[in-house]
């Protein structure tokens, strides 16, 4: 009778160990999982930061003109027999005398400023006016640089110094060197930038010119806009484009139709 009792204790001692060591088994292939999803959880945070990386936008300026005009040839898209001069000096003041380049690198230098405090990022085409780069090369340096949109900030003028006013360009539907997706999205950003910055200035609202005529344009593959900020040929419009608080007003207008074009990006 003891033996067995001795035996039956002996066993149970076998059983609570072999039990106990599963336990112990099981317990370890908790922490191993624990250890794997922590694991997991790392690589889902650094995909995140990844994510966060990649849908930072990037926009490129490019301010138009520069000092000196390069009258050589190029043209006007990849594969046209046509040509126009590489880039032009653009226009000047009739009441500041001032040059539309500068203008057009003051303005771009605060959209800049504006875009990085709304946390895109920048591509300055030009941060001088001492520099020869064509209309042609202006937006490669774009294309290349894999820039979500390409803004040609400028200033217009006209023969008859009464007519002011702000309009955008882009490529229109027949153009034979956009891609259709292209030209769409360019239409949709120049709808956009020209409504927000009329509102934001109060010029007066032209319109979107769409055109197959422009080597900034047409060598561009990605979506692109010309903004004409206003006539210099116009002596009131001349002097707001070359106030600080109107070029404030002008790039925060332009920023807030850029902010909508990739709002509504996110929609589709
Ligand atoms: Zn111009």
């Amino acid at each position: 009778m003891k033996k067995i009792r001795w035996l039956l204790l002996w066993m149970t001692c076998v059983i609570i160990f072999f039990t106990g060591c599963s336990f112990l088994k099981e317990g370890g292939k908790d922490k191993g999982q624990i250890e794997e999803k922590e694991k997991g959880m790392t690589t889902n945070s650094a995909t995140t930061t990844e994510m966060k990386q990649e849908e930072k936008k990037l926009i490129a300026i490019d301010a138009g003109h520069q000092e000196q005009q390069n009258s050589q040839l190029e043209p006007i898209g990849p594969g046209a027999s046509e040509k126009k001069i590489k880039v032009s000096s653009g226009t000047e003041g009739v009441e500041t005398g001032v040059p539309e380049y500068k203008v057009n690198l003051q303005v771009s230098q605060k959209l800049k400023k504006i875009f990085q405090q709304r946390g895109y990022e920048v591509l300055m085409i030009r941060e001088k006016n001492d520099v020869d780069l064509s209309n042609r090369e202006r937006a490669q340096i774009a294309n290349e640089a894999n820039a979500d949109i390409f803004l040609r900030i400028h200033c217009n003028s006209a023969e008859n110094s009464l007519v002011n006013g702000a309009l955008t360009l882009c490529p229109d539907s027949e153009n034979p060197y956009c891609d259709s997706e292209m030209i769409e999205k360019s239409s949709l950003l120049s709808e956009l930038v020209l409504e927000q910055l009329c509102r934001n200035t109060g010029a007066k609202k032209l319109s979107i010119i769409r055109t197959s005529d422009m080597s900034g344009i047409n060598w561009c593959e990605i979506p692109v806009t010309i903004v004409e900020m206003g006539f210099m040929s116009n002596p009131e419009e001349d002097e707001k484009l070359n106030q600080e608080s109107y070029q404030e007003r002008l790039a925060e207008g332009i920023a807030d139709g850029v902010d909508t074009y990739f709002e509504k990006g996110m929609e589709e």
